[in-house]
């Protein structure tokens, strides 16, 4: 059920700061260093192999492994990848992709999850305009603000992302959303994308100019986001750039035109965030591969390990092998 290996998906690597409001969906988000170095204790002592996706299409072709092989990913660019990532993939000696988009890293593009738990956070009441719904929620005590960040997710979620983004921007304004701040404290600047890049456990993937969910939008944007996206980098960090991720990367928002458009472009990887283990019928989908989520709600020794196994992924697919339509 573990088939050739797995592809790791991590974005926050960092101690854990008690606060009062943390919404479970970017709670998701992030795992403690602690979590990330026993992930990859267990990962060795179940007999996986730390690769880089540089290796993963031979392993594909091969169709076979001696041992399961394991790529780390980190996507977005976050400093934490650097201070904290970094350390235990040294440990380890484990490669591992970070995807940059760009517009992070020059401090163009907005981190728009983070803004909306911002907002949150400083309202004391919301109230939003999404498509014919006036949507209103008290968000004066922790709960109350849970409960406002999930249900403005989904719905916002639901809608187009012009529109997600259009009553996100208002709920900034309104209620004082510093968003270029939160993009500045969190995310690697150019300088701090090349440290990492001068590692050799580490290879700068690209993960668009401004983190769109592709699938929504024309051929011709959505061509330009991965195309530039990966001129841009290679030209700051004066490496190749041969592996991309996909913007929240799901079904909605990732599909059979992008996994042609990241092949046509010649990125010899490119990764969704559709759940997985890798099987040898992906060496013909090298570009709409699946990954295995560690995030903040497997941080349990016990889930750990069900997650190495494969066991989820076989059950959330219903046996199937390939999710790539
Ligand atoms: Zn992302």
């Amino acid at each position: 059920m573990r088939g050739l290996g797995a592809i790791l998906m991590l974005h926050h690597v960092r101690p854990w700061v008690e606060r009062a409001f943390a919404p479970p969906q970017n709670r998701l988000l992030e795992v403690t260093p602690e979590c990330l170095d026993q992930a990859l204790t267990l990962a060795a002592q179940a007999g996986y192999r730390f690769v880089g996706l540089d290796e993963i299409p031979s392993v594909l072709e091969a169709g076979r492994t001696e041992q399961p092989v394991l790529a780390l990913t980190f996507d977005d660019g976050y400093r934490d990848n650097l201070e904290f990532a970094l350390p235990v993939l040294r440990r380890h000696r484990a490669s591992a992709t970070v995807f940059i988009t760009t517009g992070f890293a020059d401090r163009s593009a907005c981190l728009w999850w983070i803004d909306l738990e911002n907002a949150v956070r400083n309202a004391s009441s919301i109230r939003a305009q999404v498509g014919a719904e006036t949507i209103t929620a008290p968000a004066a005590t922790p709960v109350e603000k849970v409960a406002a960040f999930e249900l403005l997710y989904w719905k916002l979620r639901a809608r187009p992302e012009a529109e997600l983004r259009a009553v996100i921007a208002n709920l900034r304004q309104e209620h004082g959303v510093d968003s270029r701040g939160a993009v500045e404290r969190l995310c690697l600047d150019w300088d701090g994308v090349r440290q990492l890049a001068e590692d050799p456990l580490v290879t700068i993937g690209a993960h668009t100019l401004t983190h769109p969910m592709l699938r929504q939008h024309d051929t011709d944007f959505a061509r330009r986001e991965m195309a530039a996206a990966r001129d841009a980098i290679q030209r700051e960090i004066g490496r190749p750039v041969r592996h991309m991720a996909y913007p929240v990367g799901d079904k909605p928002s990732a599909g059979p035109r992008e996994f042609r458009l990241a092949r046509e472009l010649g990125f010899r990887t490119a990764v969704t965030t559709r759940p997985g283990m890798l099987f040898p019928q992906h060496g013909a989908h090298l570009t709409a591969l699946p990954r295995v989520s560690l995030n903040g709600l497997f941080q349990e020794r016990a889930q750990l390990e069900a997650l190495l196994s494969g066991i989820p992924f076989w059950l959330w697919n219903r046996g199937r092998l390939l999710n790539v339509d």
